[in-house]
C-alpha cells in the first residue's frame, strides 16, 4: 500500500521478472521489479497526466511506453491547441467560452451519442487545465503574440505538442515516475487477482510488470491494418496513419474481447485529406491538403464526385478525407489552374504542374482525354451559369460557390489519400475514468484516458482541441483514482 508521504517509484533499470522462452537470450534474468501502485500504459499526454497525478497523489508510478525515446509522446508530438471552457477574459483567452456552451458543442459533434456525465467532466475539468499543465512546465502562447491562429475557444501551445509532452515527460522523471521506452503492454486480463500482472515485450524479452493499479492511456488501433481490415477490407492499408506509428490497439482489442463495454463504432475514424505522398506514419498536420474550393477534385478516372464549394468551415478536412477514402483505390486529385494555386495555401509537396492539362494528366497517371473533357465540361458550365455567378450551370455534381474556369496555366495538382487521425472505437468508463463492464460492472483497479475512452465522450465525431483536452482531463482523472484505489483498495 502506499504511504502518505510521496515515495519514488522503483528506477528503471534492467528489468522483469520473465525471461522470454522464445527470445532464446542467455542473459540472467534481470531482478524483477516492485510490485507498483500504478502501471500506466502509454506515453502519450494522457499516459504522461495520468502519471503526474497519480505521482503527485502519492503513487509509486510506472510508466510503459512502446515507442522509442526519440518518438515518445504519442499523437500529442503533432498537435498544437486544447479546447478550454473559461468563464472570463484571462492572458489566454478573450472573451468567455462558458463550459455549458462547451458541453452544448460536445453534445452536437457526439449526435448526442456521448455520455453526458463524462462530457460535464470534461468541460468542467477543462476549467483549471490550463493553470496545472502550466505548473507542470508547460507554456501556451498569449493571443496574437505569435503566429498561430488564436481562438476564444482553445489554447495554443508554446512550441507545440512536442514542447507540452517533452515537459511533462522532465516533470513525470523528476517526480520520480519510473519511465520505460520500446516497452510494449501486451494484451492484459479485464479481470483477475491483485496485484495485477502485466506481460511487457521490451528488447525481444517478455517481462512482467505487477501492479495494483493499472491506467490503459495506450491510445487507438489506427496504426493496426489488420483490425482496420476488418471494416475497410482492402482499403485499409491505403489509410495513411498520421501520427504515431505504435497506436497498435492490443490492449484495446483484448479488453473489448473479455466484456469491456465499448464506446463508437468498429473502423469509424476521423480522416483527413493528405498528401498521397506522405509517409506511411507521423507525417502531422503539414501533410494536409486544402483548397478544394479554388480548384476541382477528381478520382482516379478522372471525373468528378463532390461538389468542391460546399464545405469551407473547419469540418472540410475531415469532409474530404471521408470523401477521398470512398474513390476508387483510396486516391483523389486536386486540379488547379494559376489564379486557383494563388488562393491556395502552399502544401509541403511541392504540386505536380504541366502547361495544358492532358501534359497534367499524363503527369498523374490519369486518362488525359477524360481529364480534359471533365475540365472543358466544368468550364462550361461556369460559363453558362453566367459572369460573376460563382457556380456552375447544368453540371453533376455541381460546384455551388467559388466556381471560376480552370484556364490559366500552369496548371497544378495534388494527389491526395485518407490520413487516419485516430479511431472512434475504445472503451466506456464511469466518471472516475474506471473502465465500464458489458453487464454495467466497474472494473475497480483498472482506468482508462485519453484516446482509448474518447468515443464515450465523442461517439464517431470529433470537436476540435479536444483530442488533447480528453488526454489531460481524464489522465488525471484516471492518475489520482487509480492513486486512491492503491492506496485504500476500493
Ligand atoms: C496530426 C495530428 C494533429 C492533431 N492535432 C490536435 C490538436 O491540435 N488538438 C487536439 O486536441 N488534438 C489533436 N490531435 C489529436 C490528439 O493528438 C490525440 O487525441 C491525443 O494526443 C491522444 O492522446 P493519448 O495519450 O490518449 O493517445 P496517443 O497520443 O495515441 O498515445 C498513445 C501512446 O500509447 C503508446 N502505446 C500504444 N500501444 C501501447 C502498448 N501496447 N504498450 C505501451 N504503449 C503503447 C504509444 O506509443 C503512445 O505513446 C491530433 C492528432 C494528429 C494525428
Amino acid at each position: 500500500m502506499i504511504g502518505t508521504a510521496p515515495r519514488p517509484a522503483a528506477q528503471p533499470g534492467p528489468p522483469a521478472a520473465v525471461e522470454s522462452a522464445m527470445s532464446g537470450s542467455t542473459r540472467p534474468p534481470p531482478a524483477p521489479w516492485p510490485v507498483d501502485d500504478v502501471l500506466v500504459i502509454g506515453g502519450g499526454i494522457a499516459a504522461y497526466c495520468a502519471a503526474i497525478a497519480a505521482r503527485e497523489a502519492g503513487a509509486g508510478v510506472r510508466l510503459v511506453d512502446a515507442a522509442p525515446a526519440h518518438l515518445r509522446g504519442g499523437n500529442a508530438r503533432h498537435a498544437r491547441n486544447l479546447r478550454i471552457a473559461h468563464a472570463t477574459p484571462s492572458r489566454l483567452f478573450p472573451d468567455r467560452y462558458p463550459s455549458d456552451e462547451f458541453l452544448d458543442e460536445l453534445c452536437t459533434a457526439s449526435g448526442g451519442h456521448g455520455d453526458a456525465a463524462l462530457a460535464r467532466c470534461l468541460a468542467e475539468g477543462s476549467l483549471d487545465l490550463p493553470d496545472w499543465l502550466a505548473a507542470q512546465g508547460v507554456h501556451f502562447e498569449e493571443p496574437a503574440r505569435g503566429t498561430l491562429p488564436w481562438s476564444r475557444k482553445t489554447a495554443f501551445l508554446l512550441g507545440g505538442g512536442t514542447a507540452a509532452i517533452n515537459a511533462l515527460a522532465a516533470r513525470a522523471a523528476r517526480l520520480g515516475v519510473a519511465i520505460h521506452q520500446d516497452t510494449e503492454a501486451l494484451p492484459l486480463a479485464l479481470d483477475g487477482p491483485s496485484p495485477r500482472r502485466v506481460s511487457l515485450r521490451q528488447d525481444g524479452r517478455t517481462l512482467e510488470a505487477r501492479a495494483r493499479t493499472v491506467c490503459l492511456c495506450c491510445g487507438g488501433y489506427q496504426a493496426n491494418p489488420d483490425w482496420l481490415a476488418e471494416t475497410w477490407g482492402e482499403a485499409a492499408p491505403d489509410l495513411i496513419v498520421r501520427g504515431t506509428p505504435f497506436a497498435s490497439g492490443a490492449p484495446l482489442r483484448a479488453l473489448l474481447a473479455q466484456g469491456a463495454a465499448s464506446a463508437g463504432e468498429p473502423g469509424a475514424c476521423h480522416l483527413v485529406a493528405i498528401d498521397a505522398r506522405s509517409p506511411a506514419a507521423d507525417g502531422g498536420i503539414v501533410t494536409r491538403v486544402d483548397g478544394m474550393p479554388w480548384g476541382l477534385v477528381v478520382d482516379r478516372n478522372a471525373r468528378r464526385f463532390h461538389d468542391e464549394g460546399a464545405e469551407i468551415s473547419p469540418r472540410r478536412y475531415s469532409t474530404w478525407g471521408r470523401l477521398v477514402a470512398r474513390c476508387p483505390g483510396q486516391r483523389a486529385f486536386l486540379i488547379l489552374d494559376a489564379e486557383g494555386r494563388t488562393r491556395t495555401t502552399p502544401s509541403i509537396y511541392p504540386a505536380i504542374e504541366a502547361e495544358t492539362i492532358a501534359d497534367l494528366a499524363a503527369a498523374l497517371g490519369l486518362d488525359p482525354a477524360v481529364l480534359t473533357a471533365t475540365v472543358a465540361d466544368y468550364n462550361r458550365a461556369v460559363q453558362q451559369a453566367g459572369a460573376g455567378a460563382e457556380h456552375t450551370l447544368g453540371l453533376a455534381p455541381p460546384k455551388s460557390r467559388f466556381a471560376q474556369p480552370l484556364a490559366a496555366p500552369p496548371f497544378a495538382a495534388y494527389p491526395m489519400a485518407p490520413g487516419i487521425t485516430g479511431t472512434s472505437h475504445g472503451l466506456r468508463v464511469d466518471p472516475q475514468a474506471r473502465v465500464l463492464r458489458t453487464d454495467g460492472r466497474t472494473c475497480p483497479d483498472l482506468f482508462a484516458a485519453g484516446a482509448i475512452m474518447a468515443p464515450a465522450i465523442l461517439g464517431t465525431g470529433y470537436l476540435a482541441g479536444t483530442g488533447l483536452t480528453i488526454g489531460a482531463v481524464f489522465g488525471r482523472i484516471a492518475g489520482t483514482q487509480a492513486a486512491r484505489h492503491a492506496r485504500t483498495g476500493h
